[in-house]
């Protein structure tokens, strides 16, 4: 027989910002729906119960603990006295699973070394694709088991996590097989994404005459073999494509994600982080989840995002601002012209070992307020409720009776102090799918 499951109240916080009301776009994103104080939150067998004053949330848990036959005094109480209560945070964008690290990268980039001049010194993607391919099933457990740790401690209670360091259909599998294996350990939720199409593989650069033809050629091998295979499987939720000027193509990304539609997979993509290529055009023609990076789209590829979010579910902008700030560019993604075009915007960290290298979402939540000009409202509803809408899951990202119980309470008394502490251990308590994680004592 298994123990009945105990409630958990929490309560005492200077502020609730709920995030209540779904996702925020244009004026709207800098609305944190802060609840009256003396709120407190109430959770039962994984599922917030209620939000209310104190009084009616112990009276809603304890009514909720009574239906179940348990004694309606069987709940825990977490004192947020002095500090701010917010939903879990989501990380819609990560490279979560690889092999090796690349901090010789940093002091060759110092020195202005071109991309490729790193490739030549043996850095750069294929590297990571190397030593992925070399890492074993127990080696990569424990690189996502550390580092799913460090995101929780900051308070990210649902990571999604793309493969794409495989780049042949076994090790793809494999790493999509790892994450789900690492979302069923818990605490934290894993989100996983087949993204075959990150970069051609070598073995196939060198068995064509050029590039292009090698390419095409892989894109060809991901349409017939590697999406069958993952939808067979039901190891991704959803499908990504690097669509950018010398990668893949809008035409070749459109024929991948096509192809995943028609598996019954959702739909996302890598999106002119560095130039303009159509590919914020291609999510809004595909009425993607979302379209990620977006450092450089064009005027079109905004006006074209801005039309696509007006209907039921729009194309969220997923912006990684930690990228150009890790490489020392001064590129910006155009948060404001985003955010005035209505298009609603969600933050992530693009946790990978190249170019961010950063397990900490509350700092990527600072860099898009220091650089991209974001307010701290709108870059919570970035990394919450947006978030969990640029992943397709309705059942996250606020503080509403009936959604998962992912809570985190912050040491400061306001959400305005978690982009202003900027790198800190700010999270007190962590509460991940109704369960306590993390307490730490001040
Ligand atoms: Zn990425």
């Amino acid at each position: 027989m298994s123990a009945a499951p105990r409630g958990i109240l929490v309560t005492g916080a200077a502020e609730v910002a709920t995030l209540a009301g779904g996702l925020r776009r244009g004026g709207a994103q800098d609305d944190p729906a802060i609840a009256p104080l003396g709120t407190a939150v109430a959770c039962l067998g994984g599922l917030i119960v209620a939000v209310a004053a104190e009084p009616e949330a112990r009276d809603a848990l304890a009514a909720a603990l009574a239906a179940i036959g348990a004694s309606p005094d069987a709940y825990d109480v977490v004192d947020a006295t002095g500090g701010t209560v917010t939903p879990g945070l989501v990380d819609p964008h990560t490279h979560l699973l690889f092999g090796g690290t690349r901090e010789a990268e940093v002091p060759l980039r110092q020195r202005g070394a071109s991309y490729l001049e790193i490739l030549a010194a043996g850095g750069g993607i294929l590297s990571t694709v190397a030593s992925t391919r070399a890492a074993s099933d127990q080696e990569l457990l424990a690189h996502g088991r550390r580092w799913l740790n460090e995101m929780l401690r900051h308070g990210a209670t649902t990571v999604e996590a793309k493969s794409g360091y495989g780049l042949d259909t076994a090790t793809e599998l494999r790493l999509l097989a790892i994450a789900g294996r690492l979302a069923a350990e818990g605490p934290v939720d894993v989100i996983p994404t087949f993204l075959g199409a990150h970069a051609v593989p070598s073995e196939v650069r060198a068995a064509h005459p050029d590039i292009a033809a090698a390419t095409e050629a892989y894109v060809s091998t991901v349409i017939a073999e590697q999406l069958p295979a993952v939808a067979a499987q039901g190891v991704a939720w959803s499908v990504d494509v690097f669509c950018e000027t010398g990668v893949f193509s809008p035409d070749q990304a459109r024929r991948i994600l096509r192809a995943a539609r028609d598996l019954g997979l959702e739909v996302r993509l890598h999106a002119d982080e560095m130039a303009p290529s159509g590919a914020a055009e291609l999510a809004a023609e595909l009425g993607a989840l979302s379209a990620d990076h977006l450092g450089s789209p064009s005027p079109a590829g905004i006006a074209a995002l801005a039309a696509a979010s007006g209907r039921a579910r729009p194309v969220v902008a997923v912006l990684l601002p930690t990228v150009p700030w890790f490489l020392g560019q001064d590129l910006r993604e155009p948060a404001r012209e985003l955010v005035e075009a209505g298009v609603p915007v969600a933050i992530g960290t693009d946790f990978n070992p190249g170019t961010s290298p950063v397990p900490n979402l509350p700092l990527a939540m600072s860099v898009a307020v220091l650089r991209l000009g974001l307010t701290p409202t709108e870059v919570l509803v970035a990394a919450t409720v947006n978030a969990a809408a640029a992943l397709g899951l309705a059942d996250r990202g606020s503080l509403e009776p009936g959604r998962r119980a992912d809570i985190v309470v912050w040491d400061v008394p306001t959400h305005a102090q978690l982009p202003y502490w900027a790198g800190a251990d700010l999270a007190r308590v962590v509460i991940a799918g109704g369960k306590q994680i993390l307490v730490r004592t001040r």
